[in-house]
Order: structure tokens, then C-alpha cells, then sequence
């Protein structure tokens, strides 16, 4: 069988990886991608394995959430195993590269479990409450985690009025390099004689009757293939739309994110520590970024930026740059103002029409899609590939990720008061971490009014009496880039 992986992020390798362990001789499997993976959210990501603390105040009370939040919950539990078994395979196929050659896979350089979440002052109550939505899923499903004295967090040195009041500590939250993770696992890939790396860019996908028959790369060349497996993050929209394959998912749109590595030789972070969820985003969040366990541990990502755009944003925006590292400042350690910048990177979160993945076969039976994972696709990569696996091998997966099928209507899952609740809230608290004071005259409940009576006619403009949009699409229903 030949297998042809249109993109080379975490949800193309991780899948790859898969298939080739289970190859027969005569196959090939493609992955068609540049080398430098333009715009790769994968590159840019910290990446958190975090399920616990992306919870919100009310995000677990429909049965798709709680769905979702279980593939994360499964995800979080499968990752030191799957380090451990990649570790294996390369260095049965004598690849592996020489940052992994010293590392003991879990308890290596570049992956660790702990996570410590801190709710302090820096915005507004959304923080509080989702902070407490956290603890009270960590209880709720018997999760481990420990109260601890923001104080006593290593490495934790605030602006005193930003000071974190409350903190816990998770250990089974952790945080993997994501740059050497792709790095390794490609080199593990290159092993494999069934794979092969195709350093180009697909222009369009070909059918020829109901099945599709080649890709077309931007060169010229044709790859052909028995099973078609579309997996480009935020560019996936445009391929199909190039494409004539009378196909149409929900729309996949560029949650173009912003994160920016230091080096800050005083503060040896071993651990992750983050808000919980505020104001549109995931908060303000360091976490170590380490390549091996033989360097100095004085590297950190900071994390991250996110806004939505219908076409690509081409270079890190500099309020992202000034927010994010004003509050790795203000609210993680204040020693960073002396720290030295060594990359700033900037992602395309894919980022769905209904913020929900876009995971399954289409109604072309040999094109598989795999996009839409929004803030959590790398932390899902050991998940998504192994059901991609069973997906292109036609064995039967869990049947709840129908909901997640490329070909659906939009998921609704928010009713109209609901949405604008949230999004009140979710506006303001974006506003605050962006410098907001409110003058005494009642101003914040003025502008609290004025957002519900604007959302109140956007959510009448585009039909939306039934149910709600969700806060992060609100400037793509504004704009019309939803309908
Ligand atoms: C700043 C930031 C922080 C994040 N933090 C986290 C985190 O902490 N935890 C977490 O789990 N997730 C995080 N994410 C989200 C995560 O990165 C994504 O969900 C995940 O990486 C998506 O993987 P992917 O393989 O689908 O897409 P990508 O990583 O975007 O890979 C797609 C690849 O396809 C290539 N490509 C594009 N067009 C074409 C084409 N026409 N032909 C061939 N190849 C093409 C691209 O160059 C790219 O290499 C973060 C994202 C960002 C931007």
C-alpha cells in the first residue's frame, strides 16, 4: 500500500511513525512537507500536555467536551510511554539524534511531568473562576495535585502586585521541547526504508472518479497513492480549496500564535507554570525548554499569543511580542528582564470554524483528513495517530468521533445567552491583560453593557438565535468570514 502524508507537523510524523512500524515491505508511505515547516504551529508550541488546566467555568457540561476533554485526559497518560517507545525504535534503527543519546526518554532533558498552575491578580475574575473550574475537575476525577504556597514555586518571582494568591501543583501535567521532538522523530522516520520525505508543498489533491489518485506537488510532480492522509494544520482549507473534489469541511482558519524562548542563566525552571485560561487565549505560561539533560537548564519558552485570521499573519505582532513578555515579567519573574531572547517563533494554530478538530475519513473513501486540533494537537499527536492509523488500516475506532467528522454541519454546542455571557467576560479579561483601568464612574459596567447589546446584534445578523458563537470566532462572524 502507498500512503501519502500531505504535511510533515506533529500529526503527520506521529502517524507516520505508526504505519511504518506496521509496513509491510512493499510499502511506501510519503510525507510531503518543506523541510523548514513553514508556519508549523508544531514548531512554535511550548508544548504543554495539559488537560486539567485548559478547563474552564462551564467547558465540561456537554457530552462532546467531555468527549473532548477525555481524548486530552487519555493523551496526557499515553506520552511518556509513547517517548519511551520511540527512544526504542531509534535506537534499534541506529538513529538516534545526539540530543536524545544521553536522555532517559520520561525523565530525560526534554520532557517532564509537573505542572504548577497560579491564579493571581494581573486581569480580572474569569481567572478566579476558572481557576476553580480546574480544582473542581481535578476533584471531581480524582486527579492528583497539591495545594502549594505560591512562594515556595521554584523560579517564581512576580511583581509583588501581581503576586499569585492561590497555587497547586499537578504531576502528571508536563511539558515536552517540541522542536527536538520533531527533530528525533524524523530522524527516526529516515530509518524506516517505507518512508520517504518529499521537500515540497502540495498544491492540490487529484480525483479521478470517487477515489483520489495523486497529489500535485507545487513543482509540477505528481505523488500517487492507494490512501491519502491531508494533515497541513491551517493551510488544509486552501488545499481543498485548490482542489476539485466537491468536498467541504468546516473551514479551517490561521490561529496565528506567537511564543519567544530566553535564556535566563539564573532561573533553572524544571517545571511548567501557567494561568489557567483567560481573556480568548491560554493565559501567560513559562516552560522549560531544554535539548538535552547535559545542557544548562536556563532555556524557557514563553507562551503564547493567539489571534484568528482567515489568511496567514507573516510575522510575530509586536503587541504579542510586548504582552507576552511583559507578562513573563510581571507575573512569572521579574529576573527575565535580564534574560537574552533566542527565538521568536510564530504558528498557525489550526483553528476550525467551530473550534472542534476535523478528524476522520471523507466521503472520497481513500482521503483521510487530520486538522483542526486548535491549541491541543500536540499535546493529542499519540491519540490522533494512533486512530489515523486504525482509520487508513479501516479498523473500527470509537464511534463518538463521528461528531468529529470532516464532512459535518458545524457544532453548536453554545446556546445564544450562554455564548454572550462568556464572551463578555472573555472580552473584558482580554481587555485587562492588555492594561485596562476602568475609571471610577461605573466604567467597566458601561462597557459590560455596551459588548451585550453588540453581541446581541451580531448574534441577530447572522442568524444566531438558536444558539452562540463561540468567543474566539466572534471578529470572524463580525467580518463575515463565517456564514
Ligand atoms: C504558540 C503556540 C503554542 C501552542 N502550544 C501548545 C501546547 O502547549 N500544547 C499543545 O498540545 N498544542 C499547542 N499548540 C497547538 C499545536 O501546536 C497544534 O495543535 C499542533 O501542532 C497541530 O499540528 P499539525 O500537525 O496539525 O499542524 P502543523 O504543526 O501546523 O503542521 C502542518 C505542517 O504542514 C506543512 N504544510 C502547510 N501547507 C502545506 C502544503 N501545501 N503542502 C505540504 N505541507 C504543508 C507546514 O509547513 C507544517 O510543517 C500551540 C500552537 C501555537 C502556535
Amino acid at each position: 500500500m502507498n500512503i501519502v502524508i500531505i504535511g510533515n507537523g506533529i500529526l503527520a510524523v506521529t502517524t507516520a511513525l505508526r504505519l511504518a512500524l506496521r509496513a509491510k515491505e512493499s510499502d511506501k508511505i510519503y510525507i510531503i512537507g518543506k523541510k523548514s515547516r513553514p508556519g508549523s504551529a508544531t514548531m512554535a508550541a511550548a508544548a504543554m500536555l495539559n488537560s486539567f488546566c485548559e478547563v474552564e467555568e462551564g467547558s465540561l457540561e456537554s457530552e462532546i467536551d467531555l468527549f473532548r476533554f477525555e481524548l486530552s485526559y487519555q493523551a496526557t497518560r499515553m506520552w511518556p510511554k509513547f517517548v519511551m517507545d520511540h527512544l526504542e525504535v531509534a535506537m534499534q534503527h541506529d538513529c538516534l539524534i545526539d540530543d536524545c543519546k544521553d536522555c532517559g526518554g520520561a525523565t530525560g532533558g526534554c520532557f517532564e511531568l509537573g505542572t504548577y498552575l497560579i491564579n493571581n491578580t494581573a486581569t480580572d475574575s474569569l481567572d478566579d473562576a476558572n481557576y476553580n473550574a480546574v480544582i473542581k475537575a481535578l476533584d471531581d476525577f480524582i486527579e492528583p495535585y497539591s495545594v502549594v504556597d505560591p512562594r515556595d514555586i521554584p523560579n517564581y518571582k512576580p511583581f509583588e502586585r501581581n503576586r499569585a494568591t492561590r497555587a497547586i501543583y499537578i504531576p502528571n501535567e508536563g511539558w515536552l521541547n517540541p522542536k527536538l521532538t520533531l527533530r528525533s522523530l524524523d530522524a527516526s522516520l529516515e530509518g524506516f526504508d517505507c518512508i520517504e520525505f518529499i521537500d515540497e508543498e502540495v498544491e492540490s489533491i487529484e480525483k479521478n472518479g470517487n477515489l483520489v489518485e495523486n497529489v500535485i506537488l507545487k513543482n509540477g510532480n505528481r505523488v500517487s497513492g492507494d490512501k491519502f492522509l491531508l494533515a497541513t494544520g491551517a493551510t488544509s482549507s486552501e488545499i481543498i480549496d485548490r482542489s476539485n473534489l466537491g468536498i467541504s469541511i468546516p473551514r479551517i482558519f490561521y490561529g496565528a500564535g506567537v511564543s519567544i524562548q530566553i535564556k535566563s542563566p539564573n532561573d533553572p525552571h524544571t517545571k511548567a507554570i501557567r494561568t489557567p485560561n483567560r481573556g480568548l487565549a491560554c493565559g501567560i505560561y513559562t516552560v522549560p525548554f531544554y535539548t538535552s539533560p547535559n545542557v544548562p537548564l536556563d532555556e524557557i519558552i514563553i507562551g503564547a499569543s493567539s489571534y484568528l485570521s482567515p489568511v496567514p499573519i507573516k510575522g510575530a505582532r509586536v503587541g504579542s511580542v510586548q504582552g507576552l513578555l511583559n507578562g513573563a515579567m510581571e507575573q512569572i519573574n521579574s529576573n527575565f528582564f535580564r534574560a537574552e531572547i533566542t527565538a521568536i517563533n510564530l504558528g498557525y494554530r489550526p483553528v476550525s470554524a467551530d473550534t472542534y478538530p476535523v478528524i476522520g475519513r471523507t466521503s472520497i473513501s481513500n482521503l483521510i483528513i487530520a486538522t483542526g486540533t486548535k491549541r491541543d494537537g500536540f499535546h493529542l499527536s499519540p491519540l490522533l495517530s494512533e486512530v489515523l492509523m486504525k482509520i487508513i488500516y479501516e479498523e473500527e475506532i470509537d464511534s463518538r468521533f463521528k461528531v468529529f467528522s470532516p464532512e459535518r454541519k458545524l457544532i453548536r454546542e453554545l446556546s445564544r445567552e450562554k455564548a454572550i455571557e462568556i464572551s463578555i467576560k472573555h472580552l473584558i479579561s482580554s481587555s485587562y491583560q492588555h492594561g485596562f483601568v476602568p475609571s471610577h464612574d461605573r466604567l467597566g459596567e458601561k462597557i459590560k453593557e455596551m459588548y451585550r447589546k453588540e453581541l446581541e446584534e451580531l448574534h441577530d445578523k447572522v442568524g444566531a438565535f438558536e444558539w452562540g458563537i463561540p468567543p474566539e470566532l466572534l471578529d470572524l462572524y463580525r467580518y463575515g468570514h463565517i456564514v
